[in-house]
């Protein structure tokens, strides 16, 4: 990909303990891999650059092995100081002492090279942990890790937590959650998404990265995981179908942005089209609301529209911003 491409993706890194199932997230989000198959997965052993086609950039780390910060050659100013977030996966079911140790050297060490970095730390495989004991297992954590800080004079850094699992859709609404602290033009695309849906009678938008079916903005409604769960299933659809008829594979290089239909037997209607090659907009809306489709095309691409403007003004000022530097 190319740099400047590069630059505008939010860049993540996920580290952790060994085993403590980060391959299996990185499969499970960015490859289509099923939670089971994560069985047989060998543990990550080194540097996992992930060159997806997605509009996330991802790298996964792991300790011990990579991560030394006591040896002198390990460059924490090369590592820490593009990434926009850091994401260290804790195994829940596992005892999390080594982890909770590690994550602390990890948040000291990366919060003095760049402390703009966004902390989000993945309370994992609570599939296997009761309710009280997941709420138990998030206290203890989140005060042990913020008195440490606190102690260590870091009473300012901001850690996020989150219960994920890879058994259910809990690591991709962590994942949005993630990704949307770092898309700058965020209350945009909110705002363009919330026109959207007032002028439209759309009663839930989202727009979608598709290769992870994580999504990086919606309207200002709340989220039920249960609308979110169907638009994400409505990828994988659209997908299979389109590798197994070609042509309009969303994402892939070809004349013809993907656009699909599907209607519910509950009177729901679910709408897609391709917003640019990586993103994809979702909409869930009432058939009565479908019969003025043509409204609901053009209103969609006006939205379109107003989406390149907003990229394409980054680009521009960044550009602008290089060639002030460059004087
Ligand atoms: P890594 O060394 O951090 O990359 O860890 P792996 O991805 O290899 O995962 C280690 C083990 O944890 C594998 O057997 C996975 O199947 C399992 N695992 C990963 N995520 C989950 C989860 O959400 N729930 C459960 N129960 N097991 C998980």
């Amino acid at each position: 990909l190319a740099d400047e491409d590069r630059e505008s993706r939010p860049r993540l890194m996920l580290m952790g303990l060994r085993r403590s199932g980060k391959s299996s997230i990185q499969r499970v989000v960015f490859h289509k891999m099923t939670p089971t198959e994560t069985l047989f997965l060998e543990s990550t052993s080194k540097i996992n650059k992930d060159n997806i086609h997605s509009f996330i950039d991802f790298q996964v780390w792991d300790f011990p092995g990579q991560m030394d910060f006591f040896d002198p050659t390990f460059d924490t100013t090369a590592i820490f100081g593009e990434v926009g977030a850091l994401v260290f996966v804790i195994d829940s079911q596992d005892d999390y002492m080594e982890a909770l140790a590690r994550l602390h050297s990890t948040v000291v060490a990366a919060y003095r090279v760049n402390p703009n970095i966004t902390f989000e730390v993945f309370i994992h495989k609570v599939d296997g942990l009761s309710e009280d004991y997941k709420i138990d297992t998030q206290r203890d954590i989140q005060q042990t890790t913020t008195d440490e800080l606190a102690d260590a004079g870091l009473e300012n850094v901001q850690l996020a937590f989150y219960l994920t699992s890879i058994y259910d859709h809990s690591i991709f609404e962590a994942f949005s959650k993630v990704i949307q602290k770092l898309i700058p033009q965020l209350p945009t695309l909110e705002n363009l998404l919330n026109i959207l849906c007032a002028n439209s009678g759309i009663e839930k938008a989202f727009l979608f990265d598709v290769i992870s079916k994580i999504y990086i903005a919606t309207d200002s409604s709340p989220v039920d995981s249960q609308s979110y769960e169907i638009c994400s299933d409505m990828i994988d659809v659209i997908i299979d179908i389109s590798s197994i008829y070609g042509r309009a594979a969303i994402g892939a290089k070809r004349n013809h942005e993907a656009f699909s239909v599907i209607k519910m037997g509950n009177g729901t209607v679910l709408y897609l089209r391709e917003v640019n090659k990586y993103l994809a907009l979702i909409c869930l809306l009432r058939a009565e609301t479908f019969e003025k489709q043509g409204l609901i095309d053009y209103n969609v691409h006006c939205f379109k529209e107003a989406m390149d403007q907003v990229f394409e003004l980054k680009r521009a000022e960044r550009t602008r911003r290089e060639m002030e530097a460059n004087q």
